[in-house]
């Protein structure tokens, strides 16, 4: 009885300390092993070495259930005995004592199909039990049973069966059997029994057969009709590098296999259910199809709202399947939505998608932003127009994901330099098609010395503290005051006094301590807001990237391409040029 202890504690207890019921009903799903419970407490309550919670197994009572041939255990199938005579000759045998067990047992399953005047009959004589009677009712749908047959009975939930201990299952038992097999095989098989113990024996008896003995991944998958998973995978692989090439070609190649591109689509938009679980709640993440830790490692690898917007085009394209050309189209298109329609460099340190692996070196933090023009460049329109999209040979890369701001580089003792931001005219200057300048990415990265450190560098060097959530949402807002040697004080906007506290300044202090790589003496004030802040600079910097980016998006052959084949219209609220950082900021403000 596998994955059931919740119930067998409870029986067992009844049955120790002799605390019987005269009726119990067992609910759950098809195949959870409602008639086995059933048969096992009959035996329970039969052996002929008393009542127990552990039958011999010996005697001719245990024997003879297990048989099925116990002339006490009246074994009945409700949906094909509904009719109300039917129940009464079977009641109308209650009265007499049993002629052999000790417990006349009536076995009914799917007691819900009993008709009204069948569940009457069998209430009267629940309502008055002989002491000999015992009624072990099972159903998949308790809902469908009158409340007075409900209360009267001790009612058993039992659970669906985990794919995890299916999957235990079935490999035990092929051990045993000593039947070859490839684990995801199983895995493919554990997840099609939903649950249900006597379905994945089934489906296992039946992938023996058409694997003719040797269980591979690929056999049970043309035989149930299911996606490769790794298809998914690799589907997911390369929308995070947003490489539409690269999704051209898995399709091409998974074509080879005719399979069912609506499920492919249906797939990933479950995967996409399962990769915002895991971004929302890791440790909710399900392994039902032994791929937890990739999904948690994708997850990482693309921001929240990223996938939620994957999942919504996904949805959208099997809705609009119907009226696509044929499947397969109808999934290229969903898929090309999403590289379409994903914030520029979608994936978290993707700097620059299809670019071979090159890297960008990362500078400071602020500097590490999304809209690097060597993604801009990789625009999805040149390699869509290619002529036959092939499987590129260039394996797509599994970027770390993290998102946490990078440590601080070491200490550079150098001069300080002018940090200030760049003139933000500087980009409008220019023609609206050209890539998103990046505002700040002249910014130079070198760390400023504590002897060199001014008010003006504060934003610069803010950006490069290890500080998150408020603390850091604090310091965004403060300005610095003065630097006396190792002294900084800085001033804080009024309006955010409510939420500081000394945690928080022996928090910023400590990271001013490593960041200047010497200890500081700080000090935070409120104080009038007279010059920028980080808090205000990033605002400013985010609009006019706001303001760049609608252009840019307004522009863009794709969006123009995609506006028409779907009659869309842009909403210019729904873009944003950010990246997940970014957002966390903004949430912040
Ligand atoms: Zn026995």
């Amino acid at each position: 009885m596998a994955g059931q202890g919740h119930v067998l504690k409870t029986l067992i207890n009844s049955l120790d300390n002799d605390r019987l019921h005269h009726a119990y009903l067992f609910t759950g799903t098809r195949g959870v092993g409602k008639t086995t419970i059933a048969r096992i407490l009959a035996r329970c309550l039969n052996c002929e070495e008393g009542v127990t919670s552990e039958p011999c197994g010996k005697c001719s009572a245990c024997r003879e259930i297990d048989e099925g041939r116990f002339i006490d255990l009246i074994e009945v199938d409700a949906a094909s005995r509904t009719k109300v005579e039917d129940t009464r000759e079977l009641l109308d045998n209650v009265q007499y004592t049993p002629t052999r067990g000790r417990y006349k047992v009536y076995l009914i399953d799917e007691v819900h199909m009993l008709s009204g005047h069948s569940f009457n009959a069998l209430l009267k004589t629940l309502e008055e039990p002989p002491p000999h009677v015992k009624f072990l009712l099972a159903t998949t749908d308790p809902q469908k049973l009158p409340i007075t047959v409900l209360s009267r009975c001790l009612q058993f939930n039992l659970k669906n069966i985990s794919p995890e201990r299916l999957v235990e299952h079935i490999k035990h038992i092929l051990q045993e059997e000593k039947i070859p097999y490839e684990e995801p095989a199983l895995w493919q098989l554990g997840r099609a029994a939903q649950g249900s113990v006597r379905d994945c024996l089934t489906l296992l008896d039946q992938a023996i057969g058409y694997c003719e003995g040797n269980i591979t991944d690929a056999e049970v998958r043309a035989f149930l009709g299911t996606i490769d998973q790794g298809v998914i995978h690799e589907l997911i692989d390369a929308l995070i590098a947003q490489d539409a090439a690269t999704v051209l070609g898995i399709i091409e190649s998974a074509a080879d296999h005719a399979p069912d591109f609506s499920a492919v689509l249906s797939d990933l938009q479950s995967y996409l259910h399962r990769m915002a679980i895991a971004q929302a709640v890791p440790e909710g993440i399900d392994n039902a199809q032994g791929d937890r830790d990739k999904v948690l490692a994708h997850a990482s690898q693309l921001p929240a709202e990223t996938v939620q917007l994957y999942y919504q085009v996904a949805l959208k394209g099997r809705e609009d399947m119907p009226f696509a050309i044929d499947a397969r189209s109808g999934l290229e298109m969903a898929l090309l939505r999403m590289i379409a329609f994903a914030p520029v460099g979608a994936g978290l340190n993707a700097p620059a998608a299809g670019s071979g692996g090159e890297s960008v070196k990362k500078k400071s933090l602020l500097s590490e932003r999304p809209a690097a023009p060597a993604a801009q460049e990789q625009e999805p329109v040149a390699k869509n127009n290619a002529p036959s999209p092939k499987v590129t040979e260039t394996p797509v890369a599994v970027r770390q994901g993290s998102r946490k701001p990078a440590p601080p580089e070491p200490a550079v003792d150098k001069a300080p330099v002018p940090l200030e931001p760049e003139p933000a005219g500087k980009q409008a200057a220019k023609p609206v098609a050209e890539p998103v300048p990046v505002p700040d990415d002249a910014l130079p990265a070198e760390k400023v010395s504590l002897k060199a450190f001014r008010p003006v560098h504060w934003i610069e060097v803010f950006s490069q503290l290890p500080l998150d959530g408020i603390t850091r949402n604090i310091a965004a807002n403060c300005l610095v005051g003065e630097v006396k040697g190792s002294q900084i004080a800085l001033v804080l906007d009024a309006g955010q006094m409510s939420v500081f506290n000394e945690e928080q300044q022996r928090r910023i202090n400590a990271a001013l301590d490593s960041y200047f790589g010497e200890e500081v003496q700080l000090t935070i004030a409120p104080g009038p807001i007279d010059a920028e802040t980080p808090a205000a600079w990033r605002m400013r910097m985010d609009n006019e990237r706001l303001q760049a980016a609608i252009e840019t998006f307004r522009n863009d052959e794709t969006v123009k391409a995609i506006v028409d084949t779907f009659s869309g219209a842009i909403q210019p609220d729904s873009i944003e040029p950010t990246s997940p950082r970014q957002y966390t900021d903004k949430r912040m403000k």
